[in-house]
């Protein structure tokens, strides 16, 4: 079968910010760009960030990029990599006022500078008083960002692929990644898309657990490419609990709440987290308030009916402040749990929210991998960039309103380093049909109706074992009944059929190829969960309840074949100061 082809210098997969802000870096510099996506490009999962942007603009409270850098390395528990730390941290300032003239409507102080928010984990000093960095509109700032990037890569004519598909990344012998196989939703027909460079940024993989704060599409599929083309990923058993989802429905509601002043209260009133974190209190860092909120409800301090949840007290707030900061978190309230927060507490408890780990880059956006020789290399013409990516700034635990800016960070500085690439690398190196065959026949296995287990069943019942054996807390035995279950659904799926196998915006075979990857990254999760015997940041083992920087401050880096680890040093070295030394994290 003769499959379209189509040429670009550069392919992006993904449109949320992070895909985004590199495509519209591409364009600008006259490069050919091509971004697929699944949904349509407004729709991306950045839509969805509430609460705001980090950057040390000071424009509230004193600030500058150190203390934001030191409070990074903290909430990261050491484990993040301080020279791509620093990279960030300081280019922060420069991104938002970038954003801000690229449209984006920050909210504005009564002075016209940018409104910023303290969120958690952020101080002044290294460690001092409450800092105040977050740069938000209203609490819709992923919408606006989305919306001024897409409307900026329209205006600088970078071309789009609205839902499409990406099955598979296309490689030659050299190992030099050619661009991506993917399908049109709508009518079933494969494309191949040539490129010089190919970038992933197709998000977190949120689904991975029953109760999440994420969108149904965020299902790890960049993650998952990478790891058939025998890339490993990174830091994986890092998974980001955040404190205050809804209580049962998952649905976020922002730490900017808390930011602006609401509390967490449990059955008797009482704020605990004066308890846990007597100077942050409710802003300590997530990890530790989403830890705080299960022991409470474990020891019975929980509230409603069944004590399985505590409540966010925001009412104190007044109507004016909540209706002019926190529209969308009181519409949230009122619509999926019939609360309105301006005179009632929101019942909250912790929800999956943000995948630490991911496709190991470097600052540059350059894809780092050891593919078959010790030290690891830039893999030629692969890219990756946000959510997808571990460059690692978030190591065990991100704070707070620094994804938004790593997206946009990392997203410009992959940009920047294709466009040097495409300098050197002017053509198209030539692609052989037997790199498409893979992906081909991904595609061609869920063609076969039939008889057999339904992928909706299996997705379910992958999300309940991630949730019961890969939750806020672990143990050795029962990360290991995890690893058992989820290789049973990895057998299973081998077996399962789509019924109902519709032609027409193939949703069925998208969705089992989806649940596909995500058992890879389910896997790739739980495995490296089982072999890390300590706890650092949102990794936390009741058996092993202390961080071990001895044997432990390494990256893990998880492989398709054979299930294997292999670890590689944490980059302490920053790029221009001193290096923040691991210390005891106490808020
Ligand atoms: C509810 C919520 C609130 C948040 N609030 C904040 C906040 O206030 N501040 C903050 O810093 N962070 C926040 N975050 C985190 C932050 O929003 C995300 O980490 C970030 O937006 C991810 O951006 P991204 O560009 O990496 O991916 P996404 O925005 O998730 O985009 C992924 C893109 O990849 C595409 N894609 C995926 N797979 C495929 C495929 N197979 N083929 C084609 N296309 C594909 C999708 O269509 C989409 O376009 C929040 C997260 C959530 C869930």
């Amino acid at each position: 079968m003769a499959i379209a082809k189509r040429k670009f210098d550069s392919l992006v997969i993904g449109a949320g910010g992070g895909g985004l802000r590199a495509a519209l870096q591409l364009s600008r510099a006259e490069a050919t760009v091509a971004v697929v996506s699944k949904v349509f490009p407004t729709r991306s999962h950045t839509v969805a960030a509430q609460g705001g942007m980090n950057a040390a603009l000071a424009n509230v409270l004193p600030d500058n990029w150190h203390w934001h850098m030191y409070d990074t390395v903290k909430g990261s528990d050491y484990l993040g990599d301080q020279d791509a730390i620093e990279y960030m941290c300081r280019a922060a300032s420069h991104c938002v006022i970038e954003l801000e003239h690229s449209g984006v409507p920050f909210s504005r102080l009564d002075n016209g500078k940018i409104y910023q928010r303290p969120f958690g984990g952020q101080s002044q000093n290294f460690g001092g008083d409450q800092a105040a960095r977050t740069c938000a509109a209203a609490d819709r700032t992923g919408h606006a960002i989305l919306h001024a990037l897409y409307q900026q890569n329209i205006r600088a004519k970078t071309h789009f692929f609205d839902e499409y598909f990406a099955v598979d990344l296309l490689k030659d012998d050299e190992g030099y990644v050619l661009g991506a196989l993917v399908l049109d939703i709508e009518t079933g027909e494969p494309l191949i898309i040539e490129a010089k460079t190919t970038l992933l940024a197709t998000g977190g993989v949120g689904q991975l657990f029953r109760t999440n704060t994420n969108a149904r599409i965020n299902t790890g599929d960049g993650m998952a490419m990478a790891l058939r083309a025998g890339i490993p990923v990174q830091d994986m058993e890092f998974f980001q609990f955040h404190p205050t989802g809804i209580a049962g429905k998952g649905m976020l509601i922002t730490e900017g709440v808390r930011g602006e002043g609401g509390y967490l209260i449990n059955k008797d009133g009482e704020r605990f987290m004066e308890r846990y974190a007597p100077h942050a209190r409710d802003l300590a860092s997530r990890d530790i308030v989403s830890r705080a909120i299960a022991i409470e409800v474990r020891e019975g301090r929980g509230c409603g009916p069944r004590g399985d949840h505590v409540l966010l007290k925001l009412d104190h707030l007044g109507a004016d402040v909540i209706h002019k900061r926190l529209p969308g978190i009181r519409e949230t309230a009122i619509t999926f749990v019939h609360v309105d927060p301006v005179d009632t507490p929101i019942p909250v408890f912790p929800t999956a929210h943000y995948t630490m780990g991911g496709i190991p880059t470097n600052r540059f956006g350059q894809v780092v991998a050891p593919l078959g020789q010790l030290v690891e290399e830039p893999v030629p013409g692969l890219y990756a960039a946000g959510e997808c990516a571990c460059v690692s700034v978030h190591g065990a635990n991100r704070l707070g309103g620094n994804s938004l800016l790593d997206i946009i960070v990392f997203g410009r500085a992959a940009g920047n380093h294709i466009i040097g690439y495409l300098q050197e690398n002017h053509y198209h190196r030539p692609l052989h049909a037997d790199s498409v065959d893979r992906g081909m026949q991904r595609l061609a296995r869920w063609d076969q109706q039939g008889d057999g287990e339904s992928v909706d069943n299996l997705r379910m019942e992958l999300q309940r074992e991630m949730e019961n054996h890969c939750g806020v807390f672990r143990t050795a035995e029962v990360l290991q009944d995890g690893v058992v279950k989820i290789k049973a659904i990895e057998q299973r799926l081998q077996h399962a059929r789509i019924k109902d196998h519709s032609k027409i915006f193939n949703t069925a075979r998208i969705e089992a190829m989806e649940l596909e990857n995500m058992v890879d990254l389910a896997l790739a999760t739980v495995i490296s969960a089982q072999a890390r015997q300590e706890s650092r940041g949102a990794h936390s083992r009741v058996d092993f309840p202390e961080r071990d920087d001895v044997h432990w401050m390494k990256h893990t880096l998880f492989f398709k074949e054979g299930y294997k680890l292999d670890y590689k040093p944490v980059r302490t070295k920053p790029l221009s100061v001193d290096s923040f030394p691991p210390q005891k994290r106490v808020y």
